[in-house]
């Protein structure tokens, strides 16, 4: 009887024991809780959610209501726990979070194919067993460090910095245009040119926006781990500090008058398909709403549209463009495979639904069948392509669920919600032939 090993019980880790369990595979459930506890986790019930109670939306045309949907369809516990648990939040989905955590506990403690065991894993397995690794954002240090020496530490972040992603159909291509620093190289990046009355409206509204509270244990962990400041801080050194730093005027003419710019902004792609774009130098720990209002001052940003937007926050992950395929399996060691925020994916939901897809094509290949990836237009298979192969392995950052890294639409729809709908309509019938094995 195969068995499967299954380290982390966070909300990646139960949807794949569960996954699997269903299948009749019998699994270890390993977690250090409730012995030991990450600086986040609490409560000593399995899958808990460490911040918000929030799942987001459950509107079909917006990215998490459509994640939501194919998780349903492939009967995901978080969602069936989420139901069960859910509080009034209008159009999102909330829950009564010790009730959910409980309810997905619960499920895993009367499930006899589960066998849980409570210790500290600090070595990635070196033997031909099957491995599902899900240790999250807060991987315990040990594991950690063995994890760098595994794969190698360049492969290995502890932190999230991350500029804003913007979709490319939302930029005003009158005013950003494509060239690159002197003329070296190909012209790879956008570039948007500010006056000095731009820059200084821009600079004054950065350095006196509100920023998000780092929580106590990042504080240290921060200064440690991070190599690269925030652009409001880089800022808040001086009226010249960007124009030194990121938004330095050098080697690009602004191609509107050919003269030479007080302020550049640069944009570099940040998929192969060159449909999203990074704002170069622009990790910020800005509240969400004031990025929105501050970005979108520089000019051919006025009606951005943000993909994702910059964090600064602890977060372990492993440099999934080079070692994951887009079955979430270790390019090199077929037998481990990663879930989770591990894997770059960000999020409540997306880390649930990557357990879940690991668990069910993890148990489809011991039932004797090959494991079989799920189509990119869907969400759960956009994200799995994103974080193995469209992301940049020399800049990789996690990703969302967002619209923006779905397959495209073969027609252009210039209806934003009728776009959305017909995306999401693809991605359903997807999902349901990868279910149905026909595919
Ligand atoms: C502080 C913080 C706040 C967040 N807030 C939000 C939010 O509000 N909304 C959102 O969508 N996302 C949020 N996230 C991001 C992320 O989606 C969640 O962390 C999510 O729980 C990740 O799921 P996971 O299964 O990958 O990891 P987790 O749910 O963290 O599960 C990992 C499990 O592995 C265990 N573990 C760790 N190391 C070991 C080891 N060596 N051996 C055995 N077990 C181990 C842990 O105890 C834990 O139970 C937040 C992340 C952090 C760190």
């Amino acid at each position: 009887m195969d068995k499967v090993t299954v380290i982390g019980a966070g909300l990646a880790g139960c949807e794949a024991a569960l996954a699997l369990a269903k299948h009749n595979i019998q699994v270890d459930l390993i977690d250090i809780k409730p012995k030991n506890f990450t600086p986040a986790h609490k409560n000593p019930n399995f899958a808990e959610l460490v911040c918000s109670n929030s799942l987001k939306s459950q509107r079909l045309e917006t990215a998490s209501g459509l994640l939501k949907e194919e998780m349903r369809i492939l009967d995901s516990v978080v969602i069936e726990a989420a139901e069960a648990t859910k509080v009034p939040a209008g159009d999102a989905l909330a829950v009564e979070r010790n009730s959910f955590s409980e309810y997905i506990s619960n499920k895993i403690r009367h499930n006899k194919s589960i066998n849980i065991i409570t210790k500290e894993i600090t070595e990635i397995p070196q033997d031909t067993g099957f491995y599902v690794i899900a240790t999250g954002p807060l991987t315990s240090n040990s594991l950690a460090k063995n994890i760098e020496v595994f794969f190698g530490s360049e492969n290995l972040s502890f932190f999230d910095a991350a500029a804003p992603i913007v979709d490319g159909e939302s930029l005003d291509y009158n005013k950003v245009f494509w060239a690159s620093r002197y003329g070296r190289g190909g012209a790879d990046y956008l570039n948007s040119c500010l006056t000095k009355a731009e820059y200084e409206r821009f600079y004054s509204e950065l350095i006196n926006a509100e920023t998000v509270k780092l929580k106590d244990f990042e504080q240290t962990e921060f200064k440690v781990f991070s190599g690269c400041m925030p652009i409001e801080t880089i800022a808040k050194g001086g009226y010249d500090s960007l124009r030194f730093g990121p938004l330095k005027p050098v080697g690009i003419l602004d191609h509107n008058n050919k003269e030479k710019p007080f302020a550049v902004v640069q944009l570099r792609k940040e998929n192969n398909r060159g449909t999203l774009f990074n704002l170069v130098g622009f990790q910020t720990n800005l509240k969400w709403n004031e990025q929105k209002r501050v970005f979108r001052l520089i000019p051919g940003l006025e009606e951005a549209e943000f993909i994702r937007y910059g964090v600064m926050h602890r977060n372990t992950f492993i440099n999934s463009p080079r070692l994951l395929d887009n079955c979430f399996r270790s390019r090199e060691h077929k037998n481990l495979f990663f879930a989770g925020q591990l894997t770059g994916v960000e999020g409540y939901l997306e880390s649930a639904a990557s357990g879940l897809f690991v668990g069910l094509n993890l148990a489809r290949m011991l039932c004797g069948k090959k494991l079989q990836p799920l189509e990119p237009c869907s969400m759960i298979g956009a994200l799995a392509n994103y974080i193995s192969c469209e992301a940049n392995a020399n800049n990789f950052q996690p990703m969302n669920s967002n619209m923006g890294i779905l397959s495209p639409l073969t027609e252009r729809v210039k209806n934003k919600q009728e776009r959305y709908k017909q995306l999401a309509n693809l991605a359903i019938d997807a999902v349901k032939r990868w279910r149905n094995n026909e595919i």
